[in-house]
């Protein structure tokens, strides 16, 4: 039992996730920042974790096969008196709709750049929408132990691409074979020398202890401390001194420099996210009813505080058939408020349903646990079958939701048959599982018995029929489609329903229905879309949905 008040464990929570570039070193930073707060005892755990998993789930074959992680999970660990939520993202860019859910569940968001490289396009991408969410950015520069761009040219580049004022927290002496270490910038000068991993060795050799930078000559050559000193100076002078206020409002990112394959700058970065991300936020919501409730009261907008008494949160994930055996379901549940006990019942606010929350999961870093309490900014894995599913809103009155989780329009639209005629009904189930579950979007145009299946890259086709023929035994195709965009479709501004209804009347052979029975138009190309959305401009065609 927990002798901090509610409030007190809320507010000792972050809830974090690493965005980055394919290889920028999002797998081997988590590694190591578990490795700083002391949840595995030795490099390499993490991916031994993952071993043993894909072991017992046929499904990730894929993953193996490819080396690429394509499930989002969440690491939580307690250290220095903080309760750490490392939520995991897949990397490829098949993938990255899975990320942005995940991005919902985060507080915070840790930018990680190849010094080398800068910004990438997928940093980009994942940079706007953390911007869209408001989600504060601490921007950690690796692999700094080979050779890198000029800290000033990176540090441009953050401040012109993505409009944010970068503020160094510490500054780097060298990079690659001169590496010598880093300064702390506008503090009392403290330096953080480097030891270099010796040729040929695989010991990984500790950094000495942090000393003043007057005193560090040892660790220099020729004029290079001298240097050094001089560069500090610039840089005090140069950049904004770190204001987390300017932080937390998205204008300003601190800067950390590291190497997290040498295990460098980890510390000071754990203490940074420690230190400096939020709490769990005070999120909008709004007070509503289950739909179709006799006499319901008219919805409210309201906001729902962490240390509040009423446990809720939202499913931004679900991960099925971990377990082949069992057709389980894992919802991945945030919470936003309350103490959770195990036992709870909470009721889902769209379908008015109640579950008792018996064997609700904390997935931390070496194992996975049975949950005893949460608290907000938590994620509890809730084991269902299919009753829940991405974007639903949970509390104990059964009368939060939370809105916003987004659907985004898929790039490939391809149809799907099943090899074997007589399993059609079958497919119907199981297409409609995987789409519940977010891994594709499923269209059912109106006229036809076809299904027409979204995604965003091809990977997750592959992905999908591997789960199809693994999980429900189905021998399916992918055929090519006639459209090439998927858009929602509703009145726009002073639009009615019955534009939209004209609208769907003209169009009927490209019109379908999503999974929660949303309208939706198939394009047969992008300058349909525009053709369509100029000559009917009472009806609105959107590329994403927020769900809930
Ligand atoms: P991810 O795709 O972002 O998850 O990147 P990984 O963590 O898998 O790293 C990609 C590659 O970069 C791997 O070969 C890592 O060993 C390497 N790497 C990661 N961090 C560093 C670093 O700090 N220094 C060096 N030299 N290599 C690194």
């Amino acid at each position: 039992m927990s002798k901090l008040t509610l409030p007190e464990e809320a507010a000792r929570r972050r809830t974090f996730a690493i965005i980055a570039h394919p290889d920028a070193g999002k797998t081997t930073l988590t590694e190591h920042i578990l490795l700083a707060g002391g949840a595995v005892r030795a490099a390499g755990a993490v991916k031994a974790r993952g071993d043993n998993r894909r072991a017992r789930s046929d499904w990730m074959k894929i993953e193996k096969e490819r080396g690429i992680s394509v499930t989002a999970s969440v690491m939580t660990f307690e250290h220095d008196g903080k309760m750490f939520n490392l939520l995991d993202t897949p990397g490829h860019e098949d993938f990255s709709e899975d990320t942005y859910r995940t991005l919902t569940a985060a507080d915070c968001a840790i930018m990680v750049l190849d010094a080398a490289k800068g910004i990438e396009p997928q940093t980009l991408k994942l940079f706007e929408v953390c911007r869209l969410r408001d989600i504060p950015i601490i921007t950690f520069i690796n692999k700094l132990d080979r050779e890198a761009q000029d800290p000033m040219a990176l540090l441009d580049e953050i401040a012109n691409r993505l409009q944010l004022d970068p503020s160094p927290i510490w500054w780097p002496a060298e990079s690659g074979n001169r590496l010598r270490g880093m300064v702390q910038v506008g503090g009392d000068g403290r330096f953080q020398p480097y030891t270099k991993k010796p040729a040929g060795s695989t010991e990984d050799v500790p950094h000495p202890a942090a000393l003043p930078l007057g005193e560090a000559a040892q660790y220099f050559e020729g004029s290079e401390q001298a240097d050094l000193t001089d560069a500090l100076e610039l840089v005090e002078a140069g950049y904004k001194p770190f204001d987390r206020q300017a932080f937390l409002e998205g204008h300003m990112t601190p800067v950390l420099w590291g190497s997290a394959l040498r295990h460098f700058g980890i510390e000071e970065l754990l203490k940074a996210i420690g230190e400096w991300a939020p709490p769990p936020k005070v999120m909008p919501a709004r007070k509503e009813a289950p739909p179709e409730t006799r006499n319901a009261p008219t919805p409210e907008d309201i906001t729902v505080e962490p240390g509040r008494d009423e446990v809720t949160g939202f499913v931004f994930k679900v991960q099925a058939n971990m377990d082949p055996n069992h057709r389980d379901r894992i919802a991945m549940f945030r919470m936003a408020s309350g103490s959770f006990k195990r036992g709870m019942k909470l009721k889902v606010q769209n379908t008015g349903k109640q579950l008792s929350v018996n064997a609700p999961i904390m997935f931390f870093a070496s194992d996975r646990e049975l949950a005893e309490d949460a608290y907000a900014g938590d994620v509890i894995g809730i084991p269902n079958h299919g009753v829940l599913r991405v974007g639903d809103s949970l509390s104990e009155s059964g009368l939060v939701r939370f809105a916003g989780l987004p659907n985004f329009a898929p790039e490939i639209l391809q149809r799907v048959r099943v090899k074997d005629p007589l399993k059609a009904k079958h497919l119907k189930k199981a297409l409609e599982g995987l789409a519940e579950e977010g891994v594709t979007q499923l269209f059912r145009p109106e006229l036809g018995s076809d299904f027409i299946v979204g995604a965003v890259g091809q990977l997750q086709f592959e992905v999908m029929a591997d789960r199809l023929g693994e999980e429900y035994n189905l021998d399916v195709v992918f055929e090519p489609s006639p459209y090439a965009e998927a858009r929602w479709v509703a009145p726009a501004g002073d639009g009615t329903r019955a534009d939209l209804e004209d609208f769907a009347g003209k169009y009927r052979p490209q019109m379908a229905v999503d999974i929660d029975q949303n309208p939706v138009f198939l394009a047969k190309s992008a300058w349909e879309t525009g053709y369509v959305s100029e000559r009917f401009p009472k009806i609105s065609l959107t590329k994403t949905k927020e769900r809930g």
